[in-house]
């Protein structure tokens, strides 16, 4: 596998890493902005880097200045890159769909599965979190425009689900994420982040103080998500350009 990465994964130029120092500093900047406007604080709110199809050296450059965190989509794509990572699992999250029987590849590279989208899952993640002696963090996926495309809880299932998944033993439940409808417009993703922070606060006042994370806005609408109370953006391409899928698989 090693030797797979070597070849298909082609070196950095100081160009480009002048680059994705440069797109993360903007980030932050903007960032800091939006959280302002949203009357919050800049530090309230966690840089990801979403690491899908990018090689490994160019991931370790946006660690090195200083991104917080890695957001994975695919096991297979993990087992394959996290050893070369400059960063310890607890700086690792998955964030795509997964499927019960992938767990076991994942389950001690991650620190935390942003992406539980039915009970199912939940339990299964928590049995082999017990099997492998760790409590893993996750976060509950909701569907919030409803759409058939995506998995997820829907906006009205997901506090029931949430009382079921915290009494799971081998969870411990931090908190949303979501993914924004694709391309129904500025005011309808506005009303969906603000749903989310809605629900964010219910599940907080249900499930106490354990639940500090809100994981919502990606490279085309995080200032909205952060001005609705997102914790966590979640940016691949304003990071790394557009993505190579010949490359990434
Ligand atoms: C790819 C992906 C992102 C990042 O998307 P960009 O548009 O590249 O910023 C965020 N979250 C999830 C779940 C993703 O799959």
């Amino acid at each position: 596998m090693v030797s797979i990465i070597r070849k298909t994964y082609s070196g950095v130029s100081s160009e480009q890493e002048k680059e994705i120092r440069e797109r993360i500093l903007r980030l932050r900047e903007r960032i800091a902005q939006a959280a302002e406007e949203g009357g919050r604080k800049e530090e309230d709110v966690s840089l990801m880097a979403v690491t899908k199809t990018v090689d490994p050296e160019r991931v370790n450059i946006a660690l090195d200045a200083g991104v917080s965190l890695l957001g994975e989509n695919r096991a297979q794509e993990l087992m394959e890159k996290n050893s070369f990572y400059t960063c310890e699992k607890s700086r690792i999250h998955f964030i795509g769909h997964l499927q019960s029987n992938k767990i076991r590849d994942i389950i001690n590279r991650v620190s935390c599965v942003e992406s539980v989208d039915s009970l199912h899952l939940a339990s299964a993640l928590s049995a082999q979190a017990e099997k492998a002696g760790i409590i893993m963090h996750c976060l509950l996926e909701v569907n919030i425009g409803q759409e058939e495309s995506k998995s997820g809880f829907s906006p009205e299932g997901v506090l029931d689900a949430a009382g079921e998944i915290a009494a799971l033993p081998n969870l411990s439940l931090r908190g949303l994420m979501t993914v924004a409808p694709a391309s129904a417009g500025q005011n309808h993703d506005d009303r969906c982040f603000g749903r989310m922070q809605e629900l964010f606060l219910a599940l907080r006042e249900k499930e106490g103080s354990g639940i500090d994370t809100l994981s919502m806005g990606m490279t085309g609408d995080f200032e909205m998500a952060v001005r609705r109370g997102s914790t966590l953006v979640r940016i691949g391409q304003g990071i790394f350009g557009a993505r190579n899928y010949r490359t990434g698989g």
